[in-house]
């Protein structure tokens, strides 16, 4: 049974992650690397660790959300003395969006020290975060997901047993590449529609009602893209960053998919182009921006 959980990575998601742990009952010690988010953990109940050593200690379960899994395994490995400090038995739920295959690769390193590692990234954005409502995926062997589903349950509203460990990673750079793919759409349809002269608004509303709609015409079109705010919460080079790991597997698989490896263009092309800061809806400016050139 999990009891005590080490949490890095108190980010936009990984902040109110920690904090439904935190009031389930788990005793969780939390880190990151900034020390505002440090302090806010601390000041939401939980306990902030000095370093990830401290983390550890004697975690049943750590849970990783960091940016990607490069960031993971340095964080679990680089450190001397770090993945020695989890104690032989203990799960890492890698809850970031990372690569399938380092995370099998990853998994594969841990286990010769005793630690098993699964995979569970999540969807919903910050707001379903804050209300513990993420659809979380895991890929991992059943008896292990069955270990730390109360964990994963004070966190999310559905959980789904993808497979072996990397295949939730798998699933989430998918579901992240259809999701894009979608959100490039929308943002076309309102340039070239405002264009001829239709409003945003009708623009949005008519897809709601027809086949076109998706998660970006029902839940960022108005209130993100036509708003100009472009503040959903979802950094643009971490979106950009899910859709090159799909790029990069189907390429790995030796799989020639057209419209996968446009998309990885273009949002590699957009974050670059915007800048670290940039939310992933501010691919509407974008699209806008190019489409006049
Ligand atoms: P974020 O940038 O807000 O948070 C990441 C946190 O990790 C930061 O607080 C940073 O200080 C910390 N960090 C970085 N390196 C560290 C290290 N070596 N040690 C300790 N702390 C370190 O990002 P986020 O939006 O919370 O995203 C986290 C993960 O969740 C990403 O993999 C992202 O793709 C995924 N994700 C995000 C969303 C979203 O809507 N924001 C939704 C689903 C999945």
């Amino acid at each position: 049974m999990v009891s005590r959980i080490g949490f890095i990575g108190l980010g936009r998601m990984g902040l109110p992650m920690a904090g439904h742990l935190v009031r389930a009952g788990f005793r969780v010690t939390g880190f990151d690397a900034n020390e505002a988010a440090r302090e806010q953990f601390a000041a939401a109940g939980g306990e902030a660790g000095s370093g990830v050593e401290d983390v550890a200690g004697d975690a049943d379960l750590l849970v990783t959300m960091l940016p990607n899994g490069a960031i993971v395994r340095s964080a679990l490995l680089d450190r001397p003395g770090f993945a020695t400090a989890l104690r032989p038995g203990a799960v890492v739920i890698d809850m970031s969006s990372s690569a399938p295959t380092q995370t099998i690769a990853l998994a594969q390193e841990l286990q010769a020290r005793d630690v098993t590692l699964i995979d569970a990234p999540v969807s919903g954005g910050v707001a379903k975060a804050r209300d513990g409502t993420l659809a979380i995926l895991v890929g991992g062997e059943a008896e292990v997901v069955g270990r730390v589903r109360p964990a994963l349950e004070a966190m999310g509203a559905s959980i789904i047993h993808t497979g072996a460990t990397g295949s939730a990673h798998c699933m989430k750079a998918l579901n992240n590449y259809v999701s894009a793919a979608g959100l490039v759409a929308v943002s076309e349809a309102l340039h070239v529609g405002t264009r001829f002269g239709l409003t945003p608004e009708t623009i949005v509303e008519a897809l709601n009602a027809s086949t076109g709609r998706n998660n970006t015409s029902e839940r960022k079109a108005l209130p993100f893209m036509v708003s100009q705010s472009y503040d959903s919460g979802f950094a643009m080079n971490l979106m950009a960053k899910d859709i090159g790991i799909a790029a990069d597997l189907a390429d790995e698989l030796g799989l020639k998919v057209v419209e996968l490896a446009l998309m990885a263009r273009l949002w590699r092309e957009a974050s670059e182009a915007l800048g670290p800061d940039a939310d992933h809806t501010a691919m509407h400016r974008f699209v806008g921006e190019t489409a006049r050139k």
